[in-house]
């Protein structure tokens, strides 16, 4: 099949994109994946958009997953006196407090109930996205006493970082709970936690997830700079991971941003999960029909830095243009893919000896030779071997063939799988035929078309990538067992 899209896009679903034909026109245009973000909306409102989407999808006949992001603990400045913006004076001395007042210039609220207890002297405060800055100096009770670093104006329930603190406070929060159940409920395909400091936060979702009874998978926003301390630690116990470089952004100096998605990029190439690249990507697009140059190139990058998926937020959630914006990034990924450097090595000759590994390098290897073949073929229960071909990059499309929906929908998260939908198997004869009705079915090759089929074998074993077959598509039907 010519011309597949290999980075997968994620869109945020907001006002600008809650509606059927909005939504079809998304899916049309490429999006991948709906992002609906919990810290805005209520969870019935969730509810109803999980539905929605599965019912454009369907209309559509494209593999669409959805992301739950967990608004996780946000904190934020409390109201202020006769809701009038601070002003906040360098150099002057500020207490802030984590009983709700009325805030004034001398003390406001920081709605985090462990502030006094967390927040040590020396350490910054961030507020409003950064735009102003406090310093500890001391203790004093329930409060805290800040030196004003950078000044400005504060007005009520702006964002709050503390970038040189480990909060003790759990990242799950009652709300997440509550939108957890409903994500299990409801099948939803993956789950972000936001703000998370260490592997055991990921631990702490995935025992609440299967507590309902549910079995999703949790992708790590690294957003915090405890976050980029411990990525490895963090990364390895997840199932996929998001540069959110929003809150990122503030944590660290601008200068860092770049340099960290590279190594969060690296890390999810290593441990061999799906990785986002978010926030920004075509942010003019909230107001205006076209991106900025830079925009532009930040989308290619992304794609050539071998991302699995490239993040579109306000731009789909509120601005004027969500359907141009998925269109937008479509044509600068098509471009950028047309002219990719060498993909890189996922892992190092001492990890190479796993069987699994060396099975979907022999695969891409014989694609690349071979140009009689039309794709990797992966008959995948788990997802498992669609998966780690997709980070051994092979140039040609890689055939996600499950019978499992939510194996099918997940898939679309993965750079460079097509998702098919298969008849369930229960033998290894049967899976070669059906393999060749559901490439065929879904007009991905013709008859006679070669491919490389990988897969699991027996067919009811899961987890490692064990078998592979030089096939050409219809001769399953003249095989005699
Ligand atoms: C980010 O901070 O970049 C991000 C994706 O998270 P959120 O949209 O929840 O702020």
């Amino acid at each position: 099949m010519a011309g597949i899209r290999r980075t997968k896009i994620v869109a945020t679903l907001g006002p600008a994109s809650l509606a059927r034909e909005t939504l079809a026109a998304m899916v049309r245009a490429g999006m991948d994946v709906a992002r609906l973000n919990t810290s805005h909306g209520t969870l019935e409102g969730h509810r109803e958009a999980v539905r929605l989407v599965r019912e454009v999808a369907k209309a559509e006949g494209r593999p669409v997953a959805v992301l739950l992001d967990l608004a996780g603990p946000k904190i934020r400045t409390g109201e202020t006196a006769y809701g009038r913006a601070l002003e906040l004076r360098q150099g002057a001395l500020v207490r802030v407090t984590a009983e709700p007042v009325a805030g004034t210039e001398e003390r406001f609220t920081i709605g985090y109930p462990r502030l006094a207890e967390d927040v040590a002297p020396g350490e910054r405060i961030l507020l409003d996205d950064g735009r102003v800055e406090l310093r500890v100096v001391r203790r004093e009770g329930s409060d805290l006493v800040c030196e004003v670093v950078t000044g400005g104006l504060l007005t009520a329930r702006r964002g709050v970082h503390f970038p040189e603190t480990a909060l003790t406070a759990p990242a799950l929060t009652d709300r997440d709970r509550e939108a957890l159940a409903m994500a299990v409920a409801e099948c939803v395909d993956y789950v972000a936690l936001s703000f998370v400091q260490d592997a055991s936060d990921l631990a702490a979702a995935r025992a609440a997830i299967t507590a309902l009874g549910g079995d999703i998978p949790v992708v790590a926003k690294i957003e915090r700079k405890q976050a980029v301390a411990n990525l490895d630690a963090i990364v390895a116990e997840a199932d996929g991971v998001m540069v959110a470089r929003g809150d990122l952004g503030v944590e660290l100096p601008p200068e860092e941003v770049p340099v960290w998605q590279r190594r969060i990029i690296a890390a999810a190439a290593r441990e061999m999960v799906p990785v986002i690249t978010a926030t920004q990507m075509l942010e003019s697009m909230v107001d205006a029909p076209r991106p900025t140059r830079a925009e532009a190139s930040d989308v290619a990058n992304a794609a050539w830095d071998y991302s699995d998926a490239v993040m579109l937020s306000g731009e789909t959630a509120v601005g004027k243009y969500p359907v141009e914006a998925v269109a937008m990034m479509d044509r600068i990924i098509r471009r950028a893919e047309a002219v990719m450097g060498p993909a890189p090595e996922a892992r190092s000759t001492d990890e190479q000896d796993d069987h699994s590994y060396v099975v979907a390098l022999a695969a891409r290897r014989i694609v690349e030779s071979d140009p009689n073949m039309r794709g990797i073929a992966c008959f995948t229960r788990s997802g498992y071997s669609a998966l780690l071909m997709s980070k051994v990059h092979p140039d040609a499309p890689i055939f996600g063939v499950t019978h499992a929906e939510t194996v099918y929908r997940r898939l679309a998260l993965a750079r460079g799988v097509v998702p098919v939908m298969s008849a369930a198997v229960l033998t290894t004869d049967e899976l070669l035929r059906a393999l060749d009705r559901a490439l065929l079915d879904g007009g991905h090759v013709e008859e006679g078309d070669e491919v490389v089929v990988v897969a699991s074998l027996p067919v009811r074993a899961q987890g490692t990538t064990n078998f592979l077959k030089l096939h050409r598509v219809g001769d399953a039907a003249t095989y005699d067992w």
